[in-house]
């Protein structure tokens, strides 16, 4: 029996068993993938916005934390799969044949990008579809790309690109660009960028690599193939929490739903990090919910012992 199961060991379900070891509780972490860190190793940019912490990047960012998991005490089980969790009964069991039994369970299981569902889109995955611009831009230098969303991150990345592309399409299925001013500004002065907004992106066109995108501009009208190497899709993320979506309350998308001290509707069934927080998806939000939450359970276990 743990007191604490956590789900993901990102940087909410790190923060969350850091905080769970120093108040002295049973803690128990399971990853999924063969590597802790979640979506820091999809962040090639610098990392300036932690106080007190710069990184070059999500690597860099990670062996920080990394040090701090080294010297803790708690059970963390990567490549560990799960196979159904009882949130009510608070029992996890994995491929393995494990079943875990916790008094509380932490869900920090974060969030994945959205994907577009055209054909090509999996096939040209490293053959021309881009996952960062920051990180693959050379390569894609001097050749004409595409670039598919509205928001923050496709209007950083169709910048990026910019500067090494010469021509780079951004297309959005909206009216307007959602991004913030600071990129909708920096966008009108770069001539070699194309905005097709009510436009959707049908299929992506190639043979051994990317060759062409095609592009629906309004409906019933006929699509058209545009000529480009490169396609680089940001158009949010989803919510990991498919597993628990029938046995807890969440929003219209998934993320679940918290009280302020990130208990979920299932009595000591908590929730940190991304996976219920659409608004402000960020490294010190993570950690700050995951300190919230060991906090609430270390003060309710010692209540009721
Ligand atoms: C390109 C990019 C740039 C970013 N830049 C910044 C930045 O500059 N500053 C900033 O503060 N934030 C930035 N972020 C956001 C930041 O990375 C996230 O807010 C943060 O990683 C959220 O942490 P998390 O632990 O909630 O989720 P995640 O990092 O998504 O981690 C979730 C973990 O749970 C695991 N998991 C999922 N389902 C299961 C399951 N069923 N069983 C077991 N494990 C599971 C996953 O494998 C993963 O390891 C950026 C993100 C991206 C993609």
């Amino acid at each position: 029996m743990h007191d604490v199961i956590i789900i993901g060991a990102g940087p909410a379900g790190l923060a969350t068993a850091f905080w769970c070891d120093e108040l002295g509780l049973d803690t128990l972490v399971l990853e999924q993938a063969e590597q802790i860190g979640g979506q820091l190793h999809r962040i090639y940019n610098p990392i300036e916005n932690y106080l007190g912490v710069k990184a070059r990047n999500g690597e860099e960012f990670l062996e920080l934390f990394a040090k701090d998991v080294e010297t803790a005490e708690f059970d963390l089980w990567t490549q560990a799969v799960i196979t159904s969790v009882d949130l009510k009964a608070k029992r996890v069991s994995l491929a393995s044949g494990e079943s875990l039994q916790s008094i509380s369970i932490v869900i920090a299981s974060g969030v994945s990008p959205r994907e577009l569902g055209v054909p090509g889109e999996k096939e040209f995955v490293g053959k021309g579809v881009i996952e960062s611009g920051a990180r693959d831009r050379q390569l894609f230098a001097g050749h004409d790309v595409c670039v598919v969303g509205g928001g923050d991150a496709a209007v950083e990345n169709a910048l990026l690109l910019a500067e090494v592309c010469p021509t780079v399409t951004l297309v959005h299925r909206g009216k307007k660009l959602r991004a913030r001013r600071e990129f909708t500004e920096r966008l009108q002065a770069v001539h070699c960028i194309t905005v097709f907004t009510e436009s959707v992106l049908t299929r992506i066109i190639g043979d051994e690599t990317v060759q062409a995108v095609e592009i629906q501009r309004k409906a019933g009208i006929k699509p058209f193939q545009l000529a480009v190497r490169g396609v680089l899709i940001r158009i949010g993320v989803e919510p990991n929490s498919q597993f628990f979506r029938e046995q807890l309350e969440t929003d219209e998308k998934g993320f679940i739903k918290v009280s302020s001290t990130q208990e979920t509707s299932v009595p000591m069934v908590f929730a940190a990090g991304d996976v219920s927080n659409p608004l402000a998806p960020t490294i010190s939000s993570a950690a700050g919910a995951g300190a919230t939450a060991a906090k609430v359970i270390a003060a309710r276990l010692s209540a009721g012992r």
